[in-house]
């Protein structure tokens, strides 16, 4: 099947009420992966209604996580406030229809009708005053009040849905009020504006948080109004955090661009993700393009998903060990500037292979190679007064002329000189291993001594070894 002949449409529709979190990241990503299996499209829309809290910072902020992310859209982003002469359309024609209707009820009236059914042990609604039916007389209309548009819910029978995440869900239709779909100034509600925009935009499958599953029956109900085909649905189960809890920022970032800031790779993200809502056999790591392939919905998790910090380090250290020195040097590069490093004398895709395969993120390689970047060598001088001793010093002198006599600067040779020395005092390594590293990196701890060395090159690592073996 090539892309156009796929029926499958899905959409990702975020609130712009803020950053992308990972609850929303897991779901674009759902959404995503069910249209890109399918060769169907996948398509963005704003739900951006709710004008208070809906902010041009929070559309910039989703649309550039999704692009980290690498989760592209193939049509939008559409914007809910773009299409409202599109909702009053429908609007009329459902009132004309007689699948809506005008309700003039004050909400302190509809909270006395809620009242007076809690009082007698029902469930409380609003009791259908102004619901028109067959041979009733609807009282007159009060002067001067606005209306709000109510949905005329069936009453009898009850809605079913097939969810993707969590099985057959039936609701039964006496549970369900007859929802406000217009407030008092036209303005549309969000249950309502979804339906119209599922229906506008054709989608097929609608994935999201199951925040959104009490809407569900509800929309499900407009959606037959409008005789107007349902999409499938699926709730994602959501993220607890380490402890069970609902996860939230108690339990570290929860804005997915946090972890982009922190180092995180976008492809481990995406693996990470993928599986907390989705399993393939006991595979823990697989690329973008594998879930793809192998998206299925009969492997969706039931139960909510719980969020390991530890497994997403140990993922992204993957992701790191997979890169190329051109990828690592890319991504880490700029790390290095914000620390104030320089890396034209460096040779930068050694340090970072040297250490790329302890660094769980790029930060903590940025860190690492801070060792060979800094502007200026300063030493510790607190170190420098422990470590540079008398006794060391003539470890430091012996070992220098060592080093001075080498004809090739590599870490061989370099071993080479620090077992003669070592055998030359009778000495452990740690007599060697600890001043040589304070002298010439002003730390006491670093990767290999001969590799450290053979990277920091000859001249400065001569320089700071007689700086130190004279000091
Ligand atoms: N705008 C809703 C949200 O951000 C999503 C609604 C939907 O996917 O139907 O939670």
């Amino acid at each position: 099947m090539t892309t156009s002949d796929s029926p499958v449409r899905s959409r990702f529709a975020p609130s712009p009420t803020g950053f992308l979190h990972l609850g929303g990241a897991r779901t674009a990503l759902f959404a995503w992966v069910y249209a890109r299996h399918a060769k169907g499209k996948f398509i963005l829309r704003i739900e951006d209604t709710d004008l208070e809290r809906s902010t041009q910072e929070a559309v910039d902020a989703i649309l550039h996580a999704m692009d980290w992310l690498g989760l592209d859209y193939d049509e939008g982003p559409f914007y809910q406030t773009k299409r409202f002469d599109r909702y009053q359309e429908v609007l009329q024609q459902m009132l004309k229809d007689g699948t809506a209707y005008y309700c003039y009820s004050t909400p302190e009236e509809v909270d006395a009708m809620r009242e007076a059914a809690k009082a007698k042990g029902q469930k409380p609604r609003y009791d259908g005053t102004w619901r028109p039916e067959p041979g009733k007389t609807l009282p007159p209309i009060p002067e001067g009040r606005q209306p709000v548009v109510r949905f005329k819910n069936p009453q009898q029978g009850e809605v079913q849905w097939h969810d993707l995440f969590k099985g057959t869900i039936t609701i039964k239709n006496e549970e369900l009020d007859d929802l406000i779909i217009a407030r008092p100034d036209g303005s549309p509600t969000y249950n309502f504006c979804v339906v119209v925009d599922d229906w506008d935009m054709g989608i097929t499958q609608v994935i999201r948080g199951d925040d959104h599953v009490n809407n569900t029956p509800r929309q499900i109900n407009i959606f037959k109004a409008l005789n107007a085909p349902v999409p499938e649905y699926g709730h994602m189960p959501m993220i607890l955090g380490p402890d069970g809890q609902k996860l939230s920022k108690r339990h570290g970032a929860v804005n997915v661009m946090d972890y982009h800031e922190q180092g995180y790779l976008a492809e481990a993200m995406i693996n990470y993700l993928a599986r907390l809502g989705w399993s393939h056999g006991d595979d823990e790591i697989f690329s973008r393009q594998q879930f793809v392939e192998w998206f299925d919905t009969k492997h969706l998790s039931k139960a909510a998903a719980q969020w390991d910090p530890k497994k997403l380090n140990w993922i992204n250290a993957h992701y790191i060990r997979q890169l190329s020195d051109e990828q690592l040097q890319q991504a880490v590069a700029p790390r290095i500037a914000k620390r104030g490093g320089v890396t034209e004398h460096v040779n930068l895709p050694a340090v970072l292979n040297l250490f790329k395969d302890r660094a769980e993120t790029l930060e903590q390689l940025a860190d690492n190679a801070m060792l060979f970047c800094k502007p200026e060598y300063e030493v510790d001088s607190a170190l420098y007064e422990q470590f540079i001793t008398q006794e060391s010093k003539t470890v430091l002198t012996h070992f220098l002329q060592k080093l001075e006599a080498l004809d090739d600067w590599q870490a061989p040779a370099i071993n080479a000189a620090i077992k003669e020395t070592l055998q030359d005092l009778s000495i452990k390594m740690p007599a060697l291993g600890i001043p040589v590293r304070v002298a010439v990196t002003g730390q006491k701890q670093t990767p290999s001594v001969d590799a450290v060395l053979a990277l920091m090159g000859r001249d400065t690592v001569l320089e700071r070894l007689q700086k130190a073996s004279q000091a």
